[in-house]
């Protein structure tokens, strides 16, 4: 068995979690690698199109956020977790910005949408690719610092080792032991394995399998709500080619509506997504639904209601991937059915990010309660940059004292 020496922090994942941790790690002058399973850049994090909620709107402030994420999990979300999240998120976007993402503006102001669940206007965008700004800034900002990086590592063991942890990894070239003094678990969720299972679609990348979750749960680490799955209520189902991607929660938050197969808004289109998607699901099956050439049930998403001037600004990848595939979204309706997106549970944690394991932390989609078991849009960035930043920096500490 090969064995890469001692580390003082080893993050697992390189998403928008895992890179948060590691910058935040890597400035206190300490040894730091992100191990990930395949490439740097394959994750959910850089797939994520709408945006990231901060209260910064006039009219906004945390405690109403807050409200918000608490009403959205009907109750069910740490309420510490919510106002850490909430309380730091303004906090979390300077930080961005000073790594180099520019948030979309109009007239020097932020562009500020509602997603669904909010009571505000308040999810701030690049254009329609989020994660894909905030992942290019985080992995630049990592490479200016001394951390390393382990590309095709594959979780598959964590022990106690010492006075630390022992991370056992599958690599092409076989077994890896890396020893560090504290370990941030940054792995993502399991819906793409999830939904392979199932026989569905996931909007999720193919290395979103949950092995990781497993693994700290084997190691004794405490979870909660894993049983949660959120189902995104606008997945793609036709063209064939767009079925499984996740049409933007912005067509609706910029005017676009579910029609069933009469025409009829038969739901409010920016509810809660466990109430949307669920309206979608119940409207199929008491046969208001349509059907899809390939015979996948579906109801309408009335997208020619957004007008050019949006859709130019906050909407052009989508447009772009839907012209691509023959349909144009401002002129025809398109069709949609929920599929498969988020674990809304996982690792338990506490305010810095600790889990139940000594010198083992979570954050991002691996880690339980900051959403309780109904995520709110545009709140998983947050909770990755605001929790990543909070376990690197915990971490780095821990392992110098
Ligand atoms: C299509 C799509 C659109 C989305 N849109 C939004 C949005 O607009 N706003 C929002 O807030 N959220 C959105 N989300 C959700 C959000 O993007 C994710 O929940 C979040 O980015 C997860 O970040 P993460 O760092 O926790 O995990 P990920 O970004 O999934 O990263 C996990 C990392 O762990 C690695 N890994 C997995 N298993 C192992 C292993 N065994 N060993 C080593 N490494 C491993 C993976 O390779 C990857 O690098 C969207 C998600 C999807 C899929």
């Amino acid at each position: 068995m090969a064995h890469r020496g001692s580390l003082d922090v080893l993050v697992v994942g390189s998403g928008a979690s895992g890179l948060s941790a590691a910058v935040s790690a890597a400035r206190h002058r300490i040894t730091v690698a992100v191990a990930t399973k395949t490439s740097l850049q394959a994750n959910n994090s850089s797939k994520a199109q709408g945006g990231i909620q901060a209260a910064v709107g006039h009219d906004d402030s945390p405690a109403v956020h807050a409200e918000d994420v608490l009403r959205s999990s009907h109750g069910t979300a740490d309420p510490d977790l919510v106002a850490v999240l909430t309380g730091e998120a303004e906090e979390a976007i300077a930080w961005l910005e000073g790594l180099g993402v520019a948030f979309t503006r109009e007239n020097g102001s932020y562009r500020l949408a509602r997603c669904g669940g909010a009571s505000r206007r308040r999810l701030l965008q690049v254009g329609d690719r989020t994660g894909h700004a905030i992942t290019k800034a985080l992995r630049d900002a990592y490479a200016a610092t001394d951390g390393t990086a382990l590309e095709h590592h594959d979780l598959v063991a964590l022990a106690p080792h010492g006075a630390g942890w022992r991370a056992t990894f599958g690599t092409p070239a076989g077994a890896v032991d890396v020893d560090a003094a504290c370990v941030v678990l940054a792995a993502g969720g399991r819906c793409y394995a999830e939904a392979e299972a199932r026989g569905e679609l996931s909007t999720n990348h193919p290395n979103a399998t949950g092995e990781v979750t497993r693994v700290a749960i084997a190691a004794g680490a405490a979870a909660r709500d894993l049983d949660a799955l959120q189902y995104h209520p606008t997945g793609g189902a036709w063209p064939a080619s767009m079925q499984g991607y996740s049409i933007p929660e912005t067509t609706r938050a910029y005017g676009a509506v579910l029609l069933n197969a009469d025409g009829e808004e038969f739901t409010d289109s920016l509810g809660p997504r466990d109430e949307v998607a669920q309206a979608i699901v119940d409207e199929v099956a008491a046969g208001r639904g349509v059907e899809v050439s390939d015979g996948r049930p579906a109801v309408w998403l009335d997208t020619t209601r957004i007008s050019e001037a949006d859709a130019a600004v906050s909407l052009p990848y989508m447009l772009r991937r839907y012209r691509g595939a023959g349909i144009d979204p401002l002129t025809e309706k398109i069709t949609t059915y929920p599929v498969l997106h988020y674990q809304n549970g996982g690792l338990v944690i506490d305010t810095d990010a600790r889990t139940s394991l000594d010198g083992v932390y979570a954050c991002g989609e691996i880690a339980g309660g900051t959403h309780g078991r109904n995520r709110m849009m545009g709140n998983s960035l947050l909770e990755c940059v605001v929790f990543g930043r909070r376990a690197g920096r915990t971490a780095a500490e821990a392992a110098a004292a």
